[in-house]
């Protein structure tokens, strides 16, 4: 199983020569094992590259399968901006099922077709090829796409995101963005206390996994300046991987503003955690599992 991160940034794409190791593209990861569907974590900016890669791989070894699963975690702008330049979905023989959290396919497709509308992009949502189809996902209740075991998980943000669980035949990953803590400053696993109901159940669903994906968009100081925009901070996503049993954590959903020294200073300062192990996810970045 491969992790590939392609889109590392939250709230709005940021290249520039502050984010050039670290990368400025918005969340786009993928999760790919030989002969099974690609799965997709979002389609910020990163799913582009992602796309342009999936169709050359496919072109030059005709085994490959031309199969991707995009799961949404919300439609934010900066989860949705890579869509419309996914290239599975346009080129034919290609199948694309996106799922995202609503009500059921009628109500996705109708949320997704709000952002390609001919308006925010020349093409509208109807107007694209056979390929695409399209899920509700259903928080909390477990579904199989080939070798795949997929969960949605409840998070807490304005509006509403859904995380995911992927258990692999060699490993369970979870890519949990966007989510503020689910306790205030002074209370839960954060300060060492006993987990809030909502930690729990976090816990309970990511206990003893591989690797997490968590949204740490600010430090700590910043946090608490912005408690109702609906990120976390490291500390946060380290003591609640800690309380899970978790044995990796990429810290995710940088800020526009953080620099690549910032990141890399980030990086330092968790070296040495080792339960979990800790590591800044940048552009390009890939795990084997
Ligand atoms: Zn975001
Ligand atoms: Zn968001």
């Amino acid at each position: 199983m491969k992790l590939t991160f392609w889109g590392v940034r939250g709230s709005i794409p940021s290249p520039g020569p502050t984010t050039v190791r670290y990368g400025g593209n918005s969340s786009c990861v993928s999760l790919s094992l030989p002969g099974a569907p690609t799965v997709v974590f979002d389609g910020g900016t990163g799913a582009r590259a992602l796309g342009t890669s999936l169709v050359a791989q496919a072109q030059a070894d005709a085994s490959t399968p031309r199969d991707v699963v995009l799961l949404f975690t919300h439609l934010h702008a900066d989860h949705v901006l890579g869509f419309p330049f996914f290239a599975p979905i346009f080129v034919p023989g290609w199948a694309v099922r996106v799922g995202l959290p609503a009500a059921d396919e009628a109500e996705v497709q109708e949320r997704l077709g709000r952002f390609m509308n001919g308006v925010l992009h020349p093409l509208r949502l109807a107007e694209l090829g056979r390929q695409l189809s399209y899920f509700a996902v259903q928080p909390a209740v477990p579904w199989a796409i080939g070798p795949w075991e997929v969960e949605g998980i409840r998070l807490a943000h304005p509006g509403g995101s859904v995380g995911y669980k992927v258990k692999g035949p060699t490993a369970s990953i979870a890519y949990l963005t966007d989510s503020q803590p689910l306790a205030p400053p002074g209370a839960g696993v954060a300060a060492g206390l006993e987990p809030t109901s909502a930690e729990q159940r976090l816990i309970d669903a990511i206990r003893g996994l591989d690797a997490v994906i968590f949204d740490t968009m600010y430090e700590y100081d910043e946090y608490l300046t912005k408690m109702d925009y609906g990120h976390a901070y490291p500390e946060y996503a380290q003591a609640l991987c800690a309380a899970a049993g978790v044995k990796q954590l990429y810290l995710f959903h940088h800020a526009p503003d953080a620099s690549d020294d910032a990141l890399d200073a980030r990086a330092a300062r968790f070296a040495e955690a080792s339960s979990p192990r800790i590591a800044v996810a940048r552009e390009g970045l890939v795990a084997e599992f």
